[in-house]
């Protein structure tokens, strides 16, 4: 438990800073430089920050990046953490577009839900966000993951001007798939992205105007449920709809998330641009895994409130320094 009483039982581990898209409000466009071989956390170190979770009593892990499915052989690491951790929530966040003909093993794995990021359902704007001509693989990856009856969350970045047309086929795309589907607000990143006011959607106006289209009726949070999104069953569909306020509506009093970058940082809170470096003190030949633990406590226990974080930052430009390819959303 941190200071202010909340349970940290969620991990998000980043596993590569790689991404085969280039969305525009992620990673900029000019080159950036990538995290160098060495500093990436190996399989078996990250099965060691696995194990350290675990004994700090997380049981919901989800692996991100970059785009995880870009790291060679990343079914044999899911495959390894469930084997040592099969009681192990495993979660995954992916493009999508590496998905086709892994959803079944993924499944067999022992993972039952994961997270496609997709902000258009025309193939055009798709390709106008993410440089890609990738979207029917993300939607054939899609289409595998329900058949192979897993529960599958799909997140679209909100962004006035470019996807805010596409409500209405948001909810008729929900009304014959069983997904969560989850518009996530803009949030201004470090780096050259493309943030600005103008193409900012906030939630309170995608629920403004979801509401002129659909009967949307909240959904109750299940208990243990602190997730950041506000979901809502819609009349007659098979799926659901719902919200990610991160910036106009701040859930940090309930967050119960750390991060952990390839390069093996650990970020206690997206908003906050204190890293604890944990590679070095991991692969210490006097240190190793046990001090580790002990940062991570010392770090947990120091979580901070992000929103505090965000107002002394409102004027100042980028709310969050650093890159989301990186840090993994
Ligand atoms: N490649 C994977 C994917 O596409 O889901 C995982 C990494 S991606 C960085 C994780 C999530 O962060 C995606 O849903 C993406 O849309 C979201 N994201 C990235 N930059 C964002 C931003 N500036 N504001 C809001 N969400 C963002």
């Amino acid at each position: 438990m941190d200071d202010l009483g909340r349970t940290v039982s969620y991990l998000r581990l980043s596993i590569t800073d790689h991404c085969n898209l280039r969305c525009l409000y992620c990673r900029p466009p000019e080159q950036v430089p990538y995290i160098p071989h060495d500093d990436i956390l190996r399989y078996e170190e990250l099965l060691v920050m696995v194990d350290l979770a675990r004994e700090l009593g997380i049981g919901k892990i989800r692996l991100t990046g970059g785009e995880p499915f870009l790291r060679r052989n990343f079914l044999f690491l899911v495959e390894s953490i469930l084997k040592r951790h099969p009681e192990v929530d495993l979660r995954l966040t992916t493009n999508g577009t590496l998905l086709p003909g892994k959803a079944k093993e993924l499944k067999d794995l022992g993972v039952n839900n994961i997270n496609v990021s997709l902000d258009s359902l025309y193939p055009k704007t798709f390709a106008r966000v993410t440089g890609s001509d990738l979207y029917a693989a993300v939607r054939r990856g899609m289409d595998e993951v329900m058949a192979a009856g897993m529960r599958l969350k799909v997140n679209a970045v909100a962004l006035r001007g470019i996807n805010d047309g596409e409500l209405a086929g948001f909810f008729e795309f929900i009304r014959h798939n069983p997904v969560d589907f989850r518009l996530i607000e803009f949030m201004p990143m470090g780096g050259q992205t493309m943030w600005s006011p103008e193409y900012y959607w906030s939630a309170p106006d995608i629920l403004r105007e979801a509401e002129e289209l659909a009967d949307l009726t909240v959904e109750k949070r299940a208990p243990g449920d602190s997730g950041p999104a506000r979901m809502y069953r819609v009349d007659g569909s098979l799926g659901r709809f719902g919200v990610i306020s991160a910036l106009s509506d701040h859930f940090c009093h309930s967050c119960n998330r750390l991060r952990v970058t390839p390069d093996g940082n650990l970020r206690t809170c997206l908003f906050s641009d204190k890293q604890y470096r944990l590679r070095p003190i991991l692969r210490h030949p006097r240190l190793g895994p046990e001090m580790v633990s002990r940062v991570m406590r010392l770090a947990l226990r120091k979580k901070p409130l992000g929103y505090q974080i965000l107002q002394q930052r409102k004027e100042a430009g980028a709310a969050i320094h650093g890159m989301m390819s990186a840090i993994g959303g």
